[in-house]
């Protein structure tokens, strides 16, 4: 044994003595990424494919009408990561009747980083052609679930047809819009609106957008008026062989503050009262018959149950895991 062996010995047995356990440091093997970027749930014949779009981190001062202490209580009890802010999902989800392939939302493309915008990526992973798709419908037109119809103005599903409500339609599109815009706001709504615009421009050009009010069925979706997060926000049905499901939009962003505590509205919301008031309509029914329901901002899947103990508070119950 050489000097340089003879010390390196030592210390090997040194450090054992010390209880260091010398074969393999934590450092030394790379840790992996997430791969989660689809997930198969089948409801009777009908297959629904929940596509995450990626992760995003809101600001607990979002959250208005309750205190940050309370919110900091429920995140807590839900052992909700603080590090970065309030984590919420962005989903949009893919239906295929096995006649037709309808997406329902889209997700951002690229208007919020790169942190978002996997969806299209996404639905080719998970099968799928964007040239299949044929209906796109759209809860409302935030650009978490507009801009991704489209990039750099060429449509993402060149063989689709868009439908939004004549509601939600009126209040971004109409140029008179603007003028009711309260001067605080306007600019944040002008902007909004630019980015909307530029994901429609290529559907519209090809007459690929359609308008509908409550009473109107598209394809076999029935759709459920649930405005208050927007003014023309809407939840679609579908009814399959095995159960139904409803795509419920933003009526809830939070599976932590607003299904504990749903009186909490939030900032996004452009008629807050309102928003309150659509969420406490729809989650006691959600709830009492156990309505299965696919939600944009839930954890990734985004598909699960409303259960609640009292009726005033409520959980997110995730559906399991079936391969
Ligand atoms: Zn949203």
């Amino acid at each position: 044994m050489n000097i340089l062996k003879t010390s390196l010995f030592a210390s090997l047995c040194a450090a054992a003595a010390l209880g260091f356990n010398m074969q393999v440091h934590a450092a030394d093997i790379p840790q992996q990424q997430q791969v989660a970027g689809f997930y198969q749930h089948q409801l009777g014949n009908t297959q629904i494919t929940a596509l995450l779009d990626g992760t995003n981190f809101m600001s607990p001062a979002l959250f208005k009408d309750i205190s940050p202490d309370k919110v900091q209580e429920i995140l807590k009890k839900y052992h909700a990561d603080q590090a970065k802010g309030v984590q919420t999902s962005v989903n949009a989800f893919l239906v295929n009747t096995g006649k037709s392939l309808t997406l329902v939302d889209s997700g951002t493309a690229d208007c919020f980083g790169a942190h978002l915008g996997s969806v299209l990526k996404n639905l080719k992973a998970a099968g799928y052609q964007p040239e299949q798709v044929t209906t796109i419908l759209l809860t409302h037109l935030h650009p978490d679930h507009s801009c991704g119809v489209s990039k750099n103005g060429i449509a993402n599903y060149p063989n689709a047809t868009i439908y939004v409500s004549a509601d939600e339609a009126n209040y971004w599109l109409n140029p008179k819009q603007a003028e009711k815009i309260t001067a605080d706001k306007r600019a944040n709504y002008l902007g909004t609106v630019e980015k909307i615009k530029a994901a429609l421009a290529p559907y519209q050009a090809k007459k690929q957008f359609k308008t509908f009010k409550l009473g109107d069925k598209i394809g076999e979706f029935e759709v459920i008026s649930t405005a208050g997060h927007t003014p023309g926000h809407f939840s679609y049905k579908l009814k399959t062989a095995g159960e139904d499901v409803i795509f419920i939009g933003d009526i809830v962003h939070s599976h932590t503050v607003q299904f504990d505590r749903p009186e909490t509205a939030i900032e996004y919301d452009i008629d807050p009262k309102m928003a309150v008031q659509t969420r406490l309509k729809q989650f006691p029914d959600y709830a009492k018959h156990g309505q299965t329901i696919a939600a944009p901002h839930s954890p990734f899947p985004g598909i699960g149950h409303i259960y609640s103990a009292d009726g005033k508070s409520y959980q997110w119950i995730p559906v399991h895991f079936k391969d």
